[in-house]
């Protein structure tokens, strides 16, 4: 008999094992989702690394129209008033089908709903309670309506409320101490850029990154601002009190719609009571943003349980937990690393950085094993 999979979610970690499931026909599957529909309006722009385009490929990302995404091949470096630093060459992970990709994160949710069956998604749906009858998990929804599956996958995203329902405790996430601020920019605002590569400008207490999302070269920019939560100031005032006052010369950059919120991390990630309860994307632990690959391991831990289940594998949580954790963890780590660099204060601390950063970008061992170990 088929194995029955409910997902809970629809954001990129669960439709990515949605259309993993789809090849197998070992099991049925359903997502549900809390909100009416998808939000495909926003142009915000997303990142992923080879490591997860390498997944999307088996499901047909390479088929994916050329103009809607594109490939840079550098990082750039910059210190105040767009002074370059140094670029790190980020092809050396490329291989011929797998490059370093850029699009909008719209792009890629259409991308991912359009290969599977309109009744696989059922909108409007938030779990109430989970039970355990046999090797079952019997959902109770909001709605009154029930489902009996064998596993269930919880992608509710950074706030996931259907955790604290399953394991009858409260888990809250924890603000990071950080906003992020996103916008468009149009390529003439960026003509002290390259924008055939991704920038990124180190201020002080903030950083600034600017890439391509399509071959068209419409500019996406996120801003990551520390700021204290109960300070209600405006994105503008915001601004004006940080990056506007070390570089005049970046206001330009924020002329088109800004939105902003606040950035959240997880507490450690948690193995479910229940063994057929996993946990996937920022759902199971959410990054900061400053080694952008919260979407390449949402994507990652979809593959993973999709080959757990399909191998039929006898502790599929402890393996799944076990591999989860210690990329969590080295990830993690790289990414407060890149979060203290990138925001430093102190004159000579940032002449360091910058000599350092000079040389470690051009070292191939140093390359290989920081972000080598993350894109494999
Ligand atoms: C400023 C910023 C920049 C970023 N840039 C990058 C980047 O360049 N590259 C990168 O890899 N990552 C990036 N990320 C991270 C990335 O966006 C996330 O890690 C990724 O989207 C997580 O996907 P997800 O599917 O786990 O969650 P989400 O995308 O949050 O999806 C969760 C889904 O669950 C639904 N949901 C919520 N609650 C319920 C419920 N109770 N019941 C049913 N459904 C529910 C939501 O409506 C949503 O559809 C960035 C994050 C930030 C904050």
């Amino acid at each position: 008999m088929k194995k029955k999979i409910a997902i809970i979610g629809s954001g990129i970690a669960g439709l990515t094992l949605a259309n993993l499931l789809k090849s197998n026909s070992n099991f049925e599957f359903i997502i549900y989702e809390k909100e009416e529909a998808f939000n495909l309006k926003e142009g915000f722009g997303i990142q992923l690394s080879v490591n997860s385009v390498y997944i999307l490929n088996k499901i047909g990302f390479s088929k994916l129209n050329k103009n809607e995404k594109y490939n840079p091949s550098k990082l750039d470096f910059y210190s105040k008033n767009y002074n370059k630093i140094c670029d790190l060459d980020l092809t050396e992970f490329n291989s011929e089908n797998e490059k370093y990709t850029t699009l909008k994160r719209s792009i890629l949710i259409k991308f991912l709903k359009e290969k599977l069956l309109t009744n696989s998604i059922i909108f409007g749906k938030k779990i109430q309670e989970v039970n355990q009858t046999n090797e079952k998990l019997e959902i109770q929804f909001n709605d009154g309506s029930r489902d009996k599956v064998d596993y269930l996958i919880v992608a509710d995203g950074i706030y996931s409320n259907t955790k604290s329902i399953i394991e009858k405790k409260f888990f809250k996430p924890n603000y990071y101490g950080a906003i992020a601020i996103r916008s468009q920019v149009r390529a003439e605002d960026i003509s002290n850029l390259n924008s055939n590569n991704i920038s990124l400008i180190m201020s002080t207490d903030a950083h600034l990154v600017l890439y391509s999302v399509n071959k068209q070269k419409e500019i996406n920019l996120v801003c990551i601002i520390r700021k204290k939560l109960e300070d209600n100031d405006s994105i503008k005032t915001i601004l004006e009190n940080t990056i506007f006052k070390e570089s005049k010369n970046l206001v330009n950059l924020f002329n088109g719609e800004l939105k902003s919120w606040p950035i959240y991390t997880s507490n450690k990630p948690i193995k479910s009571i229940y063994k057929n309860v996993l946990y996937i994307g920022d759902a199971f632990y959410t990054f900061p943003p400053t080694m952008a690959q919260g979407a390449s391991q949402s994507i990652e831990a979809a593959n993973e349980i999709f080959q757990l289940i399909s191998d039929n594998n006898a502790d599929i949580q402890n393996e799944y937990f076990k591999r989860r954790v210690a990329r969590t963890n080295l990830i993690n780590k790289r990414s407060k690393i890149n979060y203290f660099g990138f925001h430093i204060s102190n004159p000579l601390l940032k002449t360091f950085r910058n000599f350092f950063l000079k040389r470690l970008v051009k070292n191939k061992n140093f390359i290989q094993s920081y972000l080598g170990e993350i894109y494999k």
